[in-house]
Parts: C-alpha cells; structure tokens; sequence
C-alpha cells in the first residue's frame, strides 16, 4: 500500500513525558489514594507514565470542596462581566500554551499534532469565549398573563456537577462541558479518561490561575472505580458524561439511584447517503473525511456509506484507490493523514471486526491488518468492506476507527429504511444536489443531527446529541443552559390580596 508506513522504529514521543499524574483538589495536586495506572503512548506502544487513581475518599473530597465553593463563595452570585472576565483568561491561558497542550494531547491519543493545533486547541479555546458570548445574552422570563400577578422565571446554577470524559478528543469534549459548567455558576469535577489525562490535567493546572479554588478540580482513574464514585455521590447535582453506550447505561444507574440529571453523549454509526444527484467529486471527499478523520475514532463517523446504485461501483473504486494512498504514520509528522489507534486494546478490538465481516459475508475491499512492521505503535490499514447487508456486524457495531463499510440502495425509500435501520442515531449525512431529496431524506433521519453536502460542521447555538442509544439530551447554548442551571418559579401578587379566611 503506497500510502503506508514507512520505518517507523525512530518514532519520539511528541513531549517530555510527566513521570506520574494526579489531580488536583482546591487549586491543589492531589496525591490520590488508589493504584498505579501505566498510561502507554499509541504512537510506540511504550509506557511513558503512571497514573494515581483517585479513590472513593479523594472523590468525596473534591465533591466537598466544589460544594463548599458553591455553598460558601461567591462564585455562583458573580457579576456576568466578572464571569466572562474569566472565560475570557482561560481560553487567553489555552492559546498561550498551545504548543505543550498539543504535544500533551498528542501524547495521550495519538492524533495527529497538526491537527490537534489546527482544530482542536482552537475549538477548546473557542468553547470559552462561546460561553462567555452566551451568558451576556442570557435572560430570565417574566408573565403577567395572569391577572392580579407578576411571575418571574429565574435560572441558577445547579450545583456541582461531575464531568466525565472519552479518550478519543479530550480537549475539544471535555472543554465543551467545562466552559459550559462555569459559565452558568456550577462547580465542576472533571474526570478525563484514565488512558488520555496528559492535556486535561494541563489545562486543569493552568485554570487554577484564574478559577477561585474549588470551581474545577479533576478526578483520576478507572471507570468503575473513580467515575462511579463520582456519578454516585450524592453531593453531585448533574452529571455530563460522553462515551460508549454501554457504560452510559451503567452511568445513568447509578445517577438514578439519587435522581441525578444527566446528559449522554454517547456511540453512532451514521449513515452517509450518497445520491447520484451529489457532486460526485465532494462526496468521494466528504466521504473519506467522514471515516478516517481523528484517527477514524469519532463519534460521528460516517461509518456507513450508502451509495446510490447507478454511482456505487465508480464511488467505490474511487474510495479505495484514494485509500490505498493514505498516509498513515507519525503523528508528528506533517505528511501523516491517520495516526496509531488510542490502545493497544482499541486496536485489536477495531482488528477483529475484520473476521466478524468475513463471518457475516462482507468482503473486505481495503486494508484490514496491523500496520507494525518494527513499530509498536497501534497503526493499522485505513479499511473498508462491502457489506452483505445492513444487518451485517460492521453496519450494525461502532467500530470507532478508520473502518467504513458500504451498502448500495436504489431508490429514496430503500436509503431511508437502510439509514434508519440502527441502535444509534446521532448524525446523518446527506450528499446531493436536489433540494427535495435532501429536505425529505432531512426529514425521515432518526438523527440528532443531519449535515447536508458538508463533513463535520458543529455549529454550538445549535443542539448536538442523538435519538435512540446515542444519547440523552443535548449540548449546545442553549441545551447547556438548561442542563447546568435549575428554574425557579417567582409568582408575586402586584396588589395585597383578599384572601379567604379560614376560621374567621
Ligand atoms: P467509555 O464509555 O469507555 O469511557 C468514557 C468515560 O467514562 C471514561 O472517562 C471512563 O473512565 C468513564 N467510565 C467508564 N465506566 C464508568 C462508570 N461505570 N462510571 C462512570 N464513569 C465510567 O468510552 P471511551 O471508550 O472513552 O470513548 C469512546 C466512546 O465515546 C465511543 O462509543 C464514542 O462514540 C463515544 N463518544 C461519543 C461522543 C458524542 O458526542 N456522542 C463524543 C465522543 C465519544
């Protein structure tokens, strides 16, 4: 494969790695209590450092300190201006530190360093600044429909709310709940995946400069242990948490044993539809950075590519010629397209789909090995099979790397039973130029979100998150105000009443 890998045994790691991590409590380090975690870099598959894990007890305590700050500080009654002050300084903080942040990122994943300077530092930035945007619009709501009365409707803020993080773009997602967390006067416990915490724990100690001690400390550690105690805490007011859907299920247990709201941000296997009608040219790209951005590790992966049949057998042929010459390498490296998968685990767990196919009938058209050769990193083949049908495992799973499977269908109705046809239902993708295909196959999606003729286009006024098992409510302006804050009902006669006596 031309594209490939060439020598890779030289990689470096992108930073100086920090010999061990641990949390931070009340602007603090905070030396956690539990076991020692080996945290591996994808692009050697050496360990570069250990992980603390926070227990049960270091859980506890940043629940009381982030309930102390709400409770006893003035944190939650700041001014608007004051609030956005210190949004505005912590994504001054993230821009100045972009270099080590990246390195950090890159370090943890193993996207590719462009990249994560090129779009993802930008966007955790820009969360800051979006939120500050918002909350200098924000409004209560005011009804005097009622004759004789006022009533007012005030937002505040919930409390402290846990913040619970995935591996595959830690910045970008975990900044979105943060930015959004703070803005609306919460305090907030982070907990970053226990594979990829080098970036957040950056950020965590660089906005330790500008948030008053309390307003964000971090958790470390395994799901089951640190995350659980976390979502079961009582003293937690919300939890947002994006990740598998099988560990949103367990999440949402343990919430509900004391009713804590929560938001899940959780699997997909979007349908990319590509109609004859499509500029074909766009679509061959869309398509491909629809599978194989970010390592092919999204959420939103157009992982599924429907394929109108009078165009299937070009498009495809065009698909795998184009991926055949992918760039798959270093993720320092400037030339590089899709860097190592995130785990050694990951990656064989993405490998094995490549027998499932074999079993239910697919034929592999591209890739489907292990790209080591004296590496031992996790790269592997950009891949793609032609699926028996939707019912075949690599259309009806998330795979959550660079592995696309394609399907072909006939007429508007087959490709809306094809895209329908699935547990998930976060993103449709829809490429063609005829404004009644796109406005009625808009309509049929059982998405949270279609994107017509564009890849990737987040827009943050607007809701993101998905119907069925890809998630529960939605972030975005809007969505995270209501998450992050309670309303409070303010009823208030405008003259003294006459009020019924009782026992006069
Ligand atoms: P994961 O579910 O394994 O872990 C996510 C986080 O949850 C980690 O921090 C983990 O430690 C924690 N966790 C695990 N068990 C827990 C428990 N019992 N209680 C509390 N916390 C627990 O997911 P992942 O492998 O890190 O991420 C990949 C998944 O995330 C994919 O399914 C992907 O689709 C999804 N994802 C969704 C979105 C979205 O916006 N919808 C975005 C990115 C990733």
């Amino acid at each position: 494969m031309k594209g490939l890998l060439r020598k890779m045994s030289v990689f470096q790691n992108p930073i100086e790695p920090p010999h061990i991590v641990k949390g931070w409590i009340d602007n603090k380090q905070n030396n956690g209590s539990g076991i020692e975690i080996p945290i591996f870099y994808p692009g050697t598959g050496k360990q570069v450092s250990v992980l603390i894990e926070d227990s049960e007890e270091d859980v506890n305590k940043a629940v009381l300190s982030a309930r102390k700050t709400f409770e006893k500080s003035s944190w939650r009654r700041l001014s608007v201006e004051k609030r956005i002050e210190i949004l505005e300084s912590c994504r001054k903080l993230i821009l100045d530190n972009i270099e080590e942040l990246a390195r950090l990122e890159c370090l943890g994943t193993g996207l590719i360093l462009r990249e994560i300077k090129g779009f993802h530092i930008h966007r955790a930035a820009y969360n800051f600044r979006f939120f500050a945007q918002y909350i200098s619009q924000a409004h209560g709501e005011r009804y005097d429909n009622t004759e004789g009365y006022i009533t007012l409707v005030n937002r505040e803020p919930a409390g402290v709310v846990g913040l619970i993080a995935p591996w595959n773009a830690p910045l970008a997602l975990a900044t979105m709940k943060i930015a959004s967390a703070i803005a609306f006067g919460n305090c907030a416990i982070l907990k970053p995946s226990e594979q990829t915490p080098f970036s957040l724990i950056k950020l965590a100690s660089l906005l330790q400069d500008v948030l008053p001690e309390g307003v964000l400390n971090l958790v470390n550690g395994r799901g089951p242990i640190t995350g659980s105690s976390l979502v079961s805490h009582p003293g937690v007011d919300r939890i947002s948490f994006t990740g598998g859907t099988v560990t949103g299920r367990k999440v949402m247990m343990d919430a509900g044993k004391q009713l804590t709201p929560c938001t899940m941000e959780l699997g997909g296997k979007s349908a990319n539809i590509i109609f004859a009608s499509a500029d074909y040219q766009r679509a061959i790209d869309g398509a491909l950075i629809g599978i194989f951005s970010n390592n092919g590790q999204q959420c939103l992966a157009g992982s599924r590519i429907l394929i109108e049949e009078k165009i299937f057998d070009q498009f495809v042929e065009e698909f795998v010629e184009r991926t055949k010459k992918i760039v798959v390498g270093d993720p320092l490296n400037d030339e590089t397209e899709i860097g190592p998968i995130a785990s050694k685990q990951h990656m064989e767990r993405i490998l094995s789909f490549v027998e499932k196919a074999e079993e239910d009938g697919d034929k592999l058209l591209v890739g489907g090995k292990r790209h080591s050769e004296e590496n031992n990193g996790y790269f592997i083949e950009p891949t793609a099979v032609l699926a028996k049908s939707n019912n075949s495992r690599t259309c009806q799973e998330e795979i959550f790397g660079p592995f696309a499977s394609f399907i072909s269908f006939s007429s508007e109705e087959e490709a809306i039973n094809i895209a329908n046809d699935t547990e998930y239902g976060l993103v449709s993708y829809i490429w063609s130029d005829h404004l009644p295909t796109i406005m009625r196959i808009s309509e049929e999606m059982r998405s949270g979100v279609v994107w017509v003729n564009t890849p990737m286009m987040r827009e943050l006024r607007a809701p993101f998150g998905g119907y069925h098992n890809s998630g529960v409510g939605r972030e975005g302006g809007y969505s995270c105000e209501q998450f992050y804050t309670e309303e409070k009902t303010i009823s208030i006669p405008k003259a003294p009443l006459n009020l019924k006596k009782f026992g006069k």
